[in-house]
């Protein structure tokens, strides 16, 4: 357990994100200073550390403590209440103490945030060389060079195929749809999945709620340029036939397809996938699928609720090539409980010889709302935090498949500190995955779950409306979610 005592809660995320990164998955108490005298010294000893932020107007003082005694200290002058100025200076001074204090060093060190690209756009954008950018990345974050060159290349990538695909952030939007059912639920899984053996007497009428949503969202767009559907969640596949069929019927049907570039479903697991299936969505001209396995082995599969084996996902992927798809997308997760480097050679080798055109790379994250965060303590000893060497792996095995990195995101509590990543065979990448993480455009979420985000290119910000997470209630207050994006994009009904 970690104590974190703070006079102010200003930079409390920032804090927490930053110890996180070192300590992954452990419990944190935040105190306020006055309390902590409450704590005896032996108290005290239970803690891993105590990490102390004591803000003032002209100077902060940082101070690592174990067992009450104080290991590293240090003070960062400037005014802490301008954020804008002083919130990086903090997280790179946190980053330094821990860094000292674990002797350890993290591969992008002071950044915690989702998108770690963002720093090289924004460089490319201002026309900075690649050695500006690179030295940016080392200086402001003590990234380290290999992580910053990272980045680098795929801002490059994601800015050319922009370029290239004339992607136009005033008319051209993108479509996510979520379907939030699975076949089981997986043991890391934090997205809002339920169930479909229980859900299923649901399905009908959340299809028709998210058809009112659709045709909203088609109408409000009328005169621009629809250039990508995602339909995720959820596993789509975990539908029935019918109700598959239904779907790609509505999700089709109220939109004009001409300017679409990517039509994606997500495949994702094996024991959701059949023939018939697969014949729907080629139907329904789906031009992109993701079958996923996340790991090779069988016992791995087990332990992490994926009521699937690697045969059943050898077979999904040999029956998608014979439905005659030809970019399939796969996922694997490094850090998965008992697995080690050799296991996840051996999943790569498997993927290797089923040439998919891109390859995501995961990282296991404990997040809040994943029964892996409840159960953390029976499985700590099995995972494998440090997840350098197999993603180095994955990159080795990407580039023989003739893959390059285009997108990659991080998470908190994110396994190794490090990132998921995907790659790519040129011209085979997705679109969505870039889009989502550079704003590039608006997305429009659909169904439980679904965000969507506005783009501001003049305010340069990003306006998220949220779906409710819940399937019911998403069902009965589908009016109150259409009213909330009347709220932010003028109040546009259909006409009768
Ligand atoms: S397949 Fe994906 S969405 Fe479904 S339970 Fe597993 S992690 Fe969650």
């Amino acid at each position: 357990m970690i104590l974190l005592v703070q006079n102010s809660e200003l930079y409390n995320n920032d804090l927490r994100a930053m110890i996180m990164a070192f300590y992954p998955g452990e419990k944190l108490t935040a105190m306020k200073p006055m309390d902590v005298a409450s704590i005896g010294r032996e108290l005290h000893n239970e803690f891993t550390l105590c990490f102390t932020a004591l803000f003032d107007e002209k100077r902060t003082l940082l101070k690592i403590e174990e067992k009450a005694m104080v290991k590293f200290s240090a003070y960062i002058s400037g005014d802490f209440t301008d954020r804008k100025k002083f919130r990086n200076r903090l997280k790179l001074a946190s980053y330094q103490l821990l860094s000292e204090f674990t002797g350890r060093v993290l591969p992008w060190g002071s950044l915690t945030g989702v998108r770690p690209t963002k720093i090289a756009i924004n460089g490319i954008r201002a026309g900075f060389s690649d050695e500006d950018i690179i030295t940016e990345y080392e200086r402001r974050y003590a990234a380290t060079t290999e992580k910053a060159a990272l980045a680098l290349q795929v801002a490059k990538k994601e800015t050319a195929i922009f370029e290239a695909e004339e992607i136009d952030t005033g008319r051209d939007y993108a479509l996510y749809i979520d379907i939030p059912f699975c076949p089981s639920r997986c043991l890391y899984c934090s997205f809002a999945s339920h169930p479909i053996a229980s859900y299923k007497y649901k399905v009908p009428d959340y299809l028709k709620a998210l058809e009112s949503e659709l045709q909203f969202i088609s109408y409000v767009n009328r005169e621009r340029r629809l250039i990508s559907i995602y339909i995720g969640g959820g596993t789509p596949t975990s539908l029935g036939e019918l109700s598959l069929d239904n779907l790609l019927t509505t999700a089709t049907g109220y939109f004009d397809l001409s300017h679409l570039k990517e039509f994606t479903v997500e495949a994702g697991r094996p024991d959701s996938i059949t023939a018939e299936k697969l014949e729907i969505l080629k139907k329904h001209k789906v031009t992109r699928i993701s079958i996923n396995t996340q790991t090779m082995k069988d016992a791995t599969l087990k332990v992490i609720g994926r009521a699937h084996t690697s045969e059943q996902f050898l077979r999904a992927f040999e029956m998608a090539r014979n439905a005659g798809f030809k970019n399939i997308n796969t996922d694997i997760i490094a850090g998965l409980p008992m697995e080690k480097l050799q296991d996840m050679d051996r999943t790569l080798s498997y993927i290797k010889r089923l040439r998919p055109e891109s390859l995501t790379v995961h990282s296991l994250a404990i997040k809040r709302a994943a029964s892996l965060r409840e159960e953390l303590d029976t499985y700590r000893d099995y995972i494998n935090f440090d997840t350098k060497e197999m993603h180095a792996l994955a990159a080795e095995y990407a580039k023989h498949m003739g893959m390059k990195p285009y997108y990659m995101y991080r998470q908190k509590n994110i396994a190794g500190n490090l990132e998921n990543i995907g790659y790519a065979k040129p011209g085979m990448e997705c679109l969505y995955n870039m889009l989502i993480m550079e704003e590039k455009t608006d997305i429009f979420g659909a169904g439980a779950g679904a965000s969507t985000k506005l783009v501001n290119p003049v305010r340069g910000n990003v306006e998220r409306i949220a779906n409710s997470k819940d399937v019911d209630d998403y069902i009965s207050r589908i009016e109150e979610m259409l009213d909330k994006k009347r709220e932010s994009i003028g109040n546009i009904r259909i006409p009768d």
